[in-house]
């Protein structure tokens, strides 16, 4: 197993900063995610790792030792790409074996990782087959699978599913997940889909604009965004803005219309002023005493609603209803809106910092 650290490194090119200094620990073992929008730099960073982009400043380590000058064949990596790139003329077993062949490893045991391997990503049953033989999802289990089978100190993937359709992406998460734990070797893997990121990851470092704007757990990254930039881009979210007012140490938020409450456990103390409020579609209930709003649209999506409601402020508010009724209410229909105190989370109204 190897950890990865990345310190003070940047990244030019022609003399425009991709990356300006980035830091990152990666542990061994770990299953960790670059996640961001296009541009962002997480593809730039990957190809640091693996030796294939020059680095203007900074150091790689693989375990401590640092690697900035190995060569990518001297790294000892295994790499998955969107593109399946596997040899059109050669089976599934022999384009997993392919990098076994340059490694001197005798015949017996170089047949039994193939198998292992394959087997790994559910694929022993399609050994025979050629690439042109296989569907675009069965391709990139074989290329996860010959990625696996040189036994690779650390494992980089950059976007492995974006070409496939929406159910397959699912099935083939959950295997790339299966087969990453099994093996147990560190992974790198590079998306810029939230919700993919979220269901395979360890952990996920959320970048933007070649900087790491949060490093954490999925469920850390979710509940408690370091900034407005995260709160937006993993998962849903509604953005108003309201005041927090300070009182004998207690905190309340003034949501208007007379409604106030206590957030004072679930703030940083001594807070007050405007601020910006994140609230979580599933931070709200409709009914009760709350908001009043007025429907705007209604979208049944089978398990549950999704509705988007309009405050007396202007500001809109989506928010999630689980029912059996494909329609709950009327276009421009009151409703009354409650949310979840517990949920919220705040930024700073000019910097999007966190405020927790
Ligand atoms: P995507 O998901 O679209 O691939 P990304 O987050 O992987 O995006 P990078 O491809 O790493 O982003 O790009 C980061 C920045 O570096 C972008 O501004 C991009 O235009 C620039 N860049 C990337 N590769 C090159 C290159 N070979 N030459 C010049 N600029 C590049």
């Amino acid at each position: 197993m190897t950890s990865i650290t990345l310190r003070s490194l940047r990244k030019e090119y022609n003399g425009q900063v991709a990356i300006p200094n980035l830091d990152l620990d990666i542990h061994d073992g770990e299953f960790f995610t670059l996640l961001g929008p296009s541009g962002c730099g997480k593809t730039t960073l990957l190809r640091m790792i693996a030796g294939f982009n020059s680095i203007e400043a900074g150091t790689i380590s693989f375990d401590d030792v640092v690697i900035n000058d190995r060569s990518p064949a001297a790294r000892n990596i295994g790499m998955v790409f969107q593109s399946y790139a596997l040899f059109p003329q050669m089976t599934a077993a022999k384009n997993v074996a392919f990098g076994l062949q340059t490694r001197n490893i005798e015949r017996a045991e170089s047949i039994r990782r193939v198998e292992a391997a394959l087997e790994s990503v559910h694929m022993a049953h399609l050994k025979d087959r050629l690439p042109g033989e296989m569907s675009g999802g069965q391709q990139q289990r074989v290329a996860l699978a010959r990625a696996l089978v040189i036994q690779p100190a650390v494992l980089l993937m950059d976007e492995p599913l974006s070409n496939l359709d929406a159910k397959l992406r699912v099935e083939m998460r959950d295997t790339i997940r299966e087969a990453q734990r099994e093996a147990g070797i560190t992974t790198v893997y590079v998306t810029h889909d939230q919700e993919e990121a979220m269901a395979v990851s360890d952990r996920i470092a959320v970048m933007s604009m070649g900087v790491v704007q949060q490093v954490g757990s999925p469920a850390e990254i979710y509940r408690n965004p370091a900034n407005r930039f995260v709160a937006e881009f993993i998962g849903k979210t509604n953005l108003i803005v309201r005041d927090l007012h300070q009182r004998d140490g207690v905190t309340t938020l003034d949501l208007g219309e007379g409604v106030s409450v206590d957030v004072t456990s679930t703030i940083a103390p001594g807070v007050s002023g405007r601020v910006q409020v994140s609230v979580r579609p599933e931070a709200v209930r409709a009914g009760g005493s709350g908001l009043q709003a007025e429907v705007v649209e209604e979208t049944f999506l089978g398990s549950h609603s999704q509705i988007r409601a309009r405050l007396s402020t202007g500001e809109t508010i989506e928010f999630l209803e689980f029912s059996r009724r494909a329609s709950l209410w009327e276009r421009g229909e009151k409703v009354v809106l409650q949310l979840d105190t517990e949920m919220l989370t705040y930024f700073d109204a000019e910097t999007g910092a966190s405020i927790m």
